[in-house]
């Protein structure tokens, strides 16, 4: 036998005297540094957005020294924008975009219901709509969700849907009574004519806006139904827009109102940041 050749429970040595989980930690320390900085653990921020690039390079065969850790990249945005899509099967806009916003950098779920998106219906298969059930995690398709926003918990959330109900216009339901975020994206997209009277339900709204007031949340928090905004609003305490468009709008143009309101809502939260 070959008494030069690597014991196998031993780590493989690099010439020069360094062993590879030395320089192997290092790379990992590295990595792991990069990774907190990005947007979602998973899809991660394009590099021509600011994310980290990743690198290909083989570690060096003989370094002289160790490496000093890299300053990393400061990222362009610090906090995530969360995207949910398809919660309603038969409002897909949110859904036929979301590859587009991971390029564009943003932490996405979706479809949370892959079987109406599949079906094209609101509800899940057993006719239950999912917005209505967004405390039970005994659902799997709820426990998805959760699992993904405890992995990646938002600072802002997006939840991209659609209004088959013929509304006068698109609109912005806003949980986070106080935030003017929702004001600020609709005097930016100028070029919509918003709902001048949308309506949730028994909650009404003015000029594209339903801000469900402390009262109401207050109430949806005793009745225990939360749809995936109120969820999100009450566990990790961040505004969160429920996006809604007009589902009879041709498609092209519902998809691209869900591009621009989730750039011009990450434009207006990121500008907030630099203040
Ligand atoms: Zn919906």
């Amino acid at each position: 036998m070959n008494s030069d050749k690597a014991n196998p429970s031993e780590p493989p040595r690099l010439r020069g005297g360094y062993t590879f989980n030395s320089a192997g930690t290092f790379l990992i320390a590295l990595i792991t540094a990069l990774c907190v900085l990005t947007a979602c653990n998973g899809p991660t921020r394009h590099p021509a957005e600011g994310g980290p690039v990743p690198e290909n390079k083989p570690a060096p065969e003989k370094p002289k020294e160790p490496e000093k850790p890299k300053e990393p990249e400061k990222p362009k945005w610090t906090k995530r924008v969360v995207i949910t899509t398809g919660v309603h099967g038969n409002e897909p806009s949110g859904y036929l975009v979301q590859e587009q916003l991971k390029e564009l950098g943003f932490c996405v779920f979706g479809p949370c219901n892959p079987w109406g998106i599949k079906h094209n219906k609101r509800e899940l298969e057993d006719g239950r709509d999912l917005n209505r059930f967004f405390q039970d995690d005994t659902i799997p398709q709820v426990k998805a969700v959760h699992d993904f926003l405890k992995a990646n918990p938002p600072d802002l959330l997006l939840d991209l849907h659609e209004d088959p109900t013929k509304p006068t216009g698109p609109y912005l339901i806003q949980n986070g009574p106080k935030d003017k975020l929702a004001e600020e994206i609709i005097a930016a997209l100028t070029e919509y004519e918003w709902a001048k009277e949308p309506a949730w339900g028994p909650v009404k709204g003015k000029d594209g806006i339903i801000k469900p007031t402390a009262t109401v949340l207050a109430w949806q928090k005793y009745a225990n139904v939360f749809s995936l905004g109120a969820y999100a609003y009450f566990t990790f305490n961040v505004t969160t827009i429920t996006v809604e468009v007009p589902g009879d709008w041709p498609e092209d143009k519902r998809k691209q109102y869900q591009l621009k309101v989730c750039q011009k809502a990450r434009d207006i939260f990121e500008a907030r940041q630099k203040k």
